[in-house]
Parts: C-alpha cells; sequence; structure tokens
C-alpha cells in the first residue's frame, strides 16, 4: 500500500444530464475567447449531438469558437500538427476537446505542441512539459477512458506504429463535463468496447504496486457499477439510468488511474492499438482476463477481495480459488457485451509479438505491474490471447 500520494483530477467537473448547458459560462470565467473545439468528423455530423449542444452553449453565451474536426480514433502525430496549425491560422486562445479519449488527446497533444515544442514524440514519459498549456475543458461523450479527467495524452506515431504516452499535470482540462444524455446514440460496439476500457480502468490501479486507500474504493465502487450497468447499456443504449451510472463509473476508474496508475494490460493494449490501428477498449478487454491471471500470484490477496466485490461467496475457498473467482468475473463481462474471443480478429500476427513484448516492457504503465516479467513472458501473454480467452 502506497501511504505517501499525491492525489490529482481537475478542479471543477460538472456531472449528470444536462450539464452540457453550462459550458458557455464556464468559458466566459475562464476568459476564452476563441476556443479551438476539437473533435471527429462523425461527430460534428450528428444532429443536436454534443459537438452541436457545444456549439450552442458557447453562442448563447456570446463566445466565439472555430471547429477542427481531424482527430482520429488512436490519435496520430499528424492529427495533433493539422489541429496547431488550425489554432494559430485562427488566432485561437483556448481548447475545448469534445469526444471520447482521441478527442480529448488530440486536444492535449494540441496544446502541448503549441507551448513545449513541436516534436511531441520527444516529450513522451513522465512530467516532461516545463510549460502550461492553453486553457482547456473537456466534453466527454464516451464512458469511457477517463482521458478528460487525466494527466496522460497516449498519441500514436504513425511512422513507427508506435502509442506513446505523455504524462503531465499540466495535461489536466481545467473543467471536465460528463453528461451522458450525450451518450446515448454510441454505437452497440462502441458502448461494449468504452465500457470494457473502464472495467480494466478500475481492475489494473486496484492491483497497481501504486495503489492507495482513496484510488482502493473508487476502484471497488466502479466495478460494481459496471458490472450491472455495462451490459444494461449495451442491450439498451438509451437507459439514461445505466449511462448515468457508466458515467460515474468511469470517472470513479479515471480519477483511480490518474493516481494509482495502472499495469501490463494497459502496456500491450498500446502495441496492439499502435501496430493494427484497433479500438482501444476491446485491445484492453482482450488481454484483460490472461494478463490478470498471470498477475494472480503477486497478490492473491487483492485478488481474492476483488472476488468479493464482484458479489462472488469465497466462503471455503483456498486463496487462490477465491482469487481465480475475479478472473472468472473478467471473463464473464467481456463474453456478456460481446467482446472477440481472440487478439486474431484484431489482425494480431505472432511474428509481432517479440517486438511488441519488448516495446510493452517500455511503456510507462508497465512499471506499475503487481508482477514482473520478462519478454518472453509477454510474449507468451499475447499467444495466449492469441489461443483464445475464452
Ligand atoms: P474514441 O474517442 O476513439 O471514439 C471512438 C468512436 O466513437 C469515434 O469514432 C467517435 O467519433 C465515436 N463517438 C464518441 N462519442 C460518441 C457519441 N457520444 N455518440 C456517437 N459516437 C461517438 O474512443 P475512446 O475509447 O473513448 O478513446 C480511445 C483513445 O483514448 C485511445 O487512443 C486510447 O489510447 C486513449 N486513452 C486515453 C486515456 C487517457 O487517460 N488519456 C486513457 C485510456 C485510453
Amino acid at each position: 500500500m502506497n501511504r505517501q500520494f499525491d492525489f490529482l483530477m481537475p478542479s471543477v467537473n460538472f456531472f449528470g444530464p444536462g450539464v452540457i448547458a453550462k459550458i458557455g459560462d464556464r468559458a466566459k470565467m475562464l476568459n476564452m475567447h476563441k476556443p479551438l473545439i476539437v473533435t471527429t468528423e462523425g461527430l460534428s455530423k450528428i444532429d443536436n449531438g454534443p459537438v452541436k449542444q457545444t456549439t450552442a452553449a458557447l453562442e448563447k453565451a456570446g463566445v466565439d469558437y472555430v471547429v477542427f474536426t481531424g482527430v482520429e480514433p488512436n490519435p496520430k502525430i499528424r492529427n495533433v500538427q493539422a489541429g496547431k496549425k488550425m489554432y494559430q491560422d485562427e488566432n485561437c486562445d483556448s481548447i475545448i476537446t469534445v469526444g471520447g479519449g482521441s478527442a480529448h488527446d488530440c486536444g492535449k497533444g494540441i496544446g502541448i505542441v503549441l507551448t513545449n515544442g513541436d516534436d511531441i514524440s520527444k516529450l513522451a514519459g513522465i512530467e516532461t512539459l516545463d510549460n502550461p498549456l492553453p486553457p482547456l475543458m473537456a466534453v466527454n461523450t464516451t464512458a469511457g477512458t477517463g482521458s478528460e479527467l487525466t494527466r496522460h495524452a497516449v498519441i500514436t506515431n504513425e511512422k513507427t506504429h508506435l502509442k506513446f504516452v505523455v504524462v503531465s499535470w499540466r495535461n489536466i482540462p481545467l473543467v471536465s463535463f460528463n453528461d451522458p444524455m450525450l451518450m446515448l446514440d454510441i454505437p452497440q460496439d462502441i458502448t461494449a468496447a468504452t465500457g470494457c476500457d473502464a472495467f480494466v480502468q478500475a481492475i489494473e490501479p486496484y492491483v497497481s504496486v501504486d495503489h492507495n486507500p482513496i484510488t482502493d474504493s473508487q476502484c471497488k465502487e466502479a466495478i460494481q457499477l459496471i458490472q450491472t450497468a455495462l451490459p444494461e447499456v449495451v442491450a439498451n443504449g438509451h437507459n439514461v439510468e445505466a449511462r448515468t451510472k457508466m458515467v460515474e463509473a468511469e470517472m470513479l476508474a479515471g480519477m483511480a488511474f490518474n493516481n494509482a496508475n495502472l499495469g501490463y494490460v494497459h502496456a500491450m493494449a498500446h502495441q496492439l492499438g499502435g501496430q493494427y490501428d484497433a479500438p482501444h477498449g476491446v485491445c484492453c478487454a482482450l488481454l484483460l482476463t490472461t494478463v490478470e491471471e498471470y498477475n494472480l500470484i503477486a497478490c492473491p490477496e487483492r485478488f481474492a477481495e476483488l472476488a468479493k466485490v464482484m458479489g462472488y461467496d469465497t466462503t471455503g475457498l483456498t486463496l487462490y480459488e477465491a482469487a481465480q473467482k475475479s478472473i472468472d468475473g473478467m471473463r464473464e463481462m467481456c463474453k456478456l457485451v460481446g467482446i472477440p474471443a481472440s487478439i486474431k480478429e484484431i489482425g494480431a500476427k505472432p511474428e509481432d509479438f517479440e517486438m511488441m513484448a519488448k516495446n510493452a516492457l517500455k511503456d510507462g504503465n508497465a512499471f506499475s505491474n503487481p508482477r514482473k516479467g520478462t519478454v518472453e513472458d509477454v510474449v507468451k501473454l499475447y499467444q495466449k490471447a492469441y489461443d483464445g480467452i475464452y
């Protein structure tokens, strides 16, 4: 247990149905005169969708804005550079990200290159930023990565196919908006993938070497919310109560990993996302059970506690039998919401495993994993996820 710890999150967080209406006034409070709205083309086209609701609230408050729609999933360096150019050409003074993790990370990336130097790949690592970003607010539309709250910016180098992370307290948005009404029309597969990402982000910090009492309670609450709400929102995206619970869970998980960090699931998933441009949540879900089964001997008590959190009666079981129940719970959730059975299905090739394993062990998320592995161990984990998780 990490007894001395820092705890970071945005200073203001708006949560609940309808909070998007507050964004105009908040932009004025922050002296935003012309924010660059950073989003995807798809989201910008939805009638009365998240972008239209954001711009309507800004117009009502008399705040000018420009919309940049060049965010791709797993945002690339070229997206960051195109956004920076628009920001400068249009004389913007601030940034509002509207979307899921890709929009938030791209917006953070734009802010980073505006004030910390043009080559963002050189800034990969922890606390590498010397200067503050322009004022940044994040309107979150998936539940989700937690990126609207976190100090991480995950960017893909399109030339090397490597995902890298710039981790800095300077990346944390000043204000986050989590309005479940903006999430009702997320397609079913994206709901499942992003919800599984939140599930993984509640589990990895719980068994991380950096966990602390606050993050522990956040993880437990998030896991219980996701267990009931995620299958419900996959079954019916317009279930407002379940969408609201998913937003609460993704915020709790985001706060937890922002402070207790993640592990090999994310370190390895970043390689799959970078190499094969696959959805992040699917990559994480495909690795979850394999990695946590491997981690089990590092902290069996923690996994046994997770089993109880998930509702298993562990009376009369040995420690390892109880711990194993938590892995059953993880596998069940991935299966219930339709995660595919193998990393084969996102294009993974065994000849890439060694290169990906070496890079995964260098990813910042690897250092907080409870079990310390070798390249050979990680290759075996990719192979196991390739052979099938169900
Ligand atoms: P995403 O942002 O890539 O969005 C996926 C798709 O869903 C996009 O096409 C988007 O336009 C669409 N979409 C988003 N919201 C919608 C809505 N309300 N209605 C309809 N469509 C909608 O997906 P994501 O999973 O949120 O983000 C993934 C990215 O975030 C990855 O690059 C991952 O590495 C990164 N990530 C970042 C952090 C962090 O803390 N910075 C944490 C985890 C993951």
